[in-house]
């Protein structure tokens, strides 16, 4: 419960009118999660200002606003309090109740493992006292009031998570909250995207042990070298924990893992307790468990009613909870919130139940997601993880572009290729788990991932009993992307490969069993990303890649990927070598470069695969129909030369119906059908690119190219893709400045926009170097708040303006959509393209690639 009246006593707020409500259940800050009764804080930051959301937020019923500048509405209905620093009323509000109140505060702090040591310490406190603890569902210092909001009168301790999200941010908590007791379970091996260096998280949680006033107490783990350095700096009584280090005040020894418990004996001063155990797993989450311990006998809890506590204390959803799988198979769920120390110590446990799981003939799959928010950490991090998992694994399954670094590095570190699967999405995870690793009795399978991974979703299904799914739990952290999320990248492309899942999976539905799918990832898969895209279409109906050159080629070899791939374009004989080391199928059109490609492959002594082109009526690369037999009876006779395929290109499959009848006829008649009477075979025939594909099975005969369709493009309006089809990119950017400027002021070089009247105008950091079109015409338009915004005057390097004028409440750090969904509104390829005066093709591919690819 939040009273009006100690909002505006403890942040000096002042009434805007009279009040309505005086109670409000809870703080709002995401106007999207709006409800009755709460009480909405507009938050002003670096990185915009939630103001512009109010009136979104009366909407969905909150009763009161706190802000720091009145709403142009009517507030009859409402409670408004206006301060200067809204974040500041909050903090005040925070320390103003605790202390009014007197409750005990115990915080959490560290790298990892703190949600877990939350719920030890609140589980022993509760055996004896009134507790309230924070939910985790916050980050950063909003979660203190968010917390406290729902503290009763009667609650004697209050536990709180601290997890501080840029520098500086523990100095504020401290001061606001002036703990009793700081715990802290781990701090290192962790990065993340808004601190430069663990040295920075350190220094944040030595400050909190600094602050601490003598009376209180810091619990800490003393096998962490960096924690018991930090104890010595700090003037409260300190506790610390420890598993077999003798130097600890209370140590659990003799730990045994197993993989659905965790045994120990403990010590204290001098007292021994024999044959405990408590059910969670690892070491990490005994850490947890003996500061529950440490922070209860602080509190005069006996050892032996805490360990009676421990033992009966239930598996938390999504850290290291076991679960039946199918098939009687044992999962590991840890997805809740993986991070790097975490995902580590998951692979410790597993290391530490190994020689039992082969006695009971499990083999040890690790399912592992993406980690987040680690920024220039994360290929380090992902390849840390991939090198443990290389020890201790059977069997590894990456998901995600940064976890396939993972399964790099252990193929490395000698991980058998054949016990890897790269996956890019849940539903292929799933199905690599089920179709092709083939789950068995007694598998045990630990999955983790952070929570951007879903991989909470692999957990779902793999379940035996639908009625745990409500075991299975996804992190909603609370982090408005407009407003809260750090982000240093001005404009991004994000692909959603679930997306080209589904496209490449319907289009192998519509040609069948009986025709092989090439996938065309050429230009870096039309400007998706080709590694990421040519894996997921592997795993969802595509045989064969296309790509362009050679170099292309390489580009998957070296990322792994072994399936047959064809060079669509010219290869120089001076690339042959490289291309028959590598498996690489060239395409030959030409007696000549044929009898130079032989030759260079007999050096070797390698055989070149090869399908020949036929040009039926492109007018482009391809041996002209008349030249086809001379060129095969000579071909046949090259022995370092294998052609297995046969091809040709269709000029206008997206327009001219009639033309490409007659195109696939003269492939059909004058080339197949003649060589087929000659006694030539071909292992595929093949000639349809999308457009052809979605046109009829008529061009399909057994292999067809796809590219565009499997980025939900449309080839033409003539021939669209089916509906169901999936758009797979979005390129986004943000809102760098709003001003007005006045009727008759100019925009951009070259002065060729003028305003009309008093405008609203937003810069947006784009420009032509990322690949936003300058000229003749530009995009057009753009997407803000679900809203179309025109451009205005020329587009820059690195720059563009949109008017925002009829689109209220645009302020910096908004998201703006130049290609993709936002809202209700869409604005597609064909129609920047339409606009342009080019085709889908080129605006996807003319991303440039400076700008990044998530
Ligand atoms: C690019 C290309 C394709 C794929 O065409 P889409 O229209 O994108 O499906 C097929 N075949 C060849 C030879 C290509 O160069």
């Amino acid at each position: 419960m939040i009273n009006l009246y100690d909002i505006l006593e403890a942040s000096n707020g002042q009434l805007f009118g009279e009040p309505s409500a005086h109670i409000f259940t809870e703080f709002c800050f995401d106007s999207r999660r709006a409800a009755e009764s709460q009480l909405y804080v507009a938050l002003k930051t670096e990185r915009g200002d939630t103001h512009q959301y109010m009136r979104e937020a009366v909407e969905r019923g909150v009763s009161g606003i706190l802000c720091t500048h009145p709403p142009d509405f009517d507030t009859q209905k409402l409670s408004v309090v206006l301060v200067r620093d809204t974040e500041a009323a909050l903090m005040n509000w925070t320390r103003y109740v605790l202390q009014r109140q007197g409750t005990q505060v115990i915080c959490v702090s560290g790298t990892a493992g703190k949600s877990m040591t939350l719920e030890a310490i609140t589980r022993i406190l509760a055996s004896q006292y009134r507790v309230h603890s924070s939910t985790g569902e916050m980050a950063g210092r909003l979660a203190l009031p968010t917390t406290l909001s729902n503290l009763q009168p009667d609650h004697q301790f209050v536990v709180l998570e601290l997890d501080i999200t840029r520098p500086g941010e523990m100095a504020d908590i401290a001061q606001t909250v002036q703990p009793d007791v700081v715990a802290i379970p781990a701090l290192g091996q962790t990065y993340m995207d808004t601190f430069t260096s663990l040295d920075e998280i350190v220094a944040e949680n030595r400050l909190l042990l600094d602050r601490l006033a003598p009376t209180s107490l810091a619990v800490v783990n003393y096998d962490e070298e960096t924690l018991r350095d930090l104890t010595a700096i700090t003037r409260a009584q300190t506790l610390s924990i420890g598993i077999e280090s003798f130097g600890a005040d209370l140590i659990a020894y003799n730990v045994l893992n197993s993989v659905d418990k965790t045994g120990f004996d403990l010590r204290f001063r001098g007292e021994r307790y024999v044959g405990r155990w408590i059910p969670w797993l690892g070491k990490h989450q005994l850490y947890s468990a003996l500061i529950g311990l440490a922070v209860g006998l602080h509190y005069d809890i006996e050892l032996d009613d805490a360990l009676r506590v421990l033992s009966d204390i239930t598996y938390m959803a999504g850290r290291m909870n076991p679960l039946l799988g199918i098939q009687n198979t044992l999962v590991i769920d840890d997805t809740y919130s993986a991070n790097l120390q975490s995902m580590l110590a998951a692979l410790d446990w597993l290391k530490a139940v190994k020689r039992q799981a082969a006695t009971e003939n499990r083999r040890l799959i690790f399912v592992m997601g993406d980690l987040d928010r680690l920024g220039d950490h994360s290929p380090a991090a992902h390849r840390a993880v991939g090198q443990r998992a290389a020890q201790v694994v059977d069997l590894l399954v990456t998901q995600g572009v940064e976890a396939s670094l993972a399964g790099r590095s252990a193929l490395d570190q000698g991980l058998n290729p054949r016990n890897l699967y790269t996956t890019y999405s849940t539903q292929d995870t799933i199905g690599a788990l089920k179709e092709r690793i083939k789950l068995q009795e007694h598998d045990l399978i630990l999955v983790a991932g952070g929570p951007s991974a879903r991989a909470e979703l692999v957990v779902s299904a793999l379940l035996q009993d639908e009625k745990d799914r409500i075991q299975t739990q996804h992190r909603q952290e609370f982090v408005d992307v407009s407003v809260l999320a750090q982000n240093s990248r001005l404009n991004w492309v994000e692909i959603d490969l679930n997306g080209l899942a589904y496209n490449a999976r319907a289009m192998k539905e519509r040609i069948g069993e009986q025709v092989t799918m090439m996938a065309v990832v050429k230009a870096d898969a039309y400007g998706h990303g080709a590694v990421a895209v040519a894996r997921t279409a592997l795993l969802n109906g595509a045989e064969w890649l296309g790509v362009s050159s050679i170099n292309e080629g390489l580009e998957l070899r070296e990322n792994g990927v072994d399936a047959p791939i064809l060079l669509l374009n010219y290869v120089p004989v001076s690339a042959i070598q490289q291309a028959l080391r590598h498996r690489l199928t060239v395409t030959l059109y030409d007696l000549d470069m044929a009898r130079q490609y032989d030759r260079a492959a007999r050096e070797v002594g390698l055989k070149l695969d090869a399908h020949v082109k036929v040009d039926t009526g492109m007018g482009r690369l391809g041996a002209m129909p008349k030249d086809a037999m001379t060129l095969f009876r000579h071909m046949m006779t090259l022995r370092y030369v294998n052609v297995e395929g046969i091809y040709t290109h269709f000029a206008a499959a997206d327009e001219d119906a009639e033309f490409t009848a007659a195109q696939a006829k003269t492939f059909r008649d004058m080339i197949v059908k003649p060589l087929r009477a000659s006694g030539f075979n071909f292992r595929y025939i093949h000639a349809a690119n999308s457009a052809a594909t979605l046109s009829g099975k008529e061009y399909h005969f057994n292999m067809v190219r796809v590219g565009l369709a499997m980025y939900g493009l449309s080839p033409s309006q003539t021939v669209p893709v089916p509906a169901e089809f999936r758009p797979v990119m979005t390129w986004k950017t943000l809102v760098a400045q709003v001003k007005t400027l006045p009727k008759g002021h100019s925009v951009g070089y070259g002065r060729t926009y003028m305003t009309e009247k008093d405008e609203r105008i937003a810069i947006i950091p784009v420009g032509y170097a990322d690949g936003f079109r300058r000229g003749p015409n530009n995009w057009g338009e753009v997407l803000v708040h679900g809203q179309r915004a025109p451009l205005v005057g020329r587009v820059s390097m690195e720059k563009a303006a949109i008017r925002v004028t009829d689109i209220p409440g645009v302020s910096v750090g908004d998201e703006v959509v130049l290609l993709g969904r936002q809202g209700d509104q869409v604005i597609t390829a064909e129609e920047v393209a339409a606009r342009v005066g080019t085709i889908n093709y080129e605006i996807v591919t003319g991303i440039l690639p400076r700008v990044s690819r998530r």
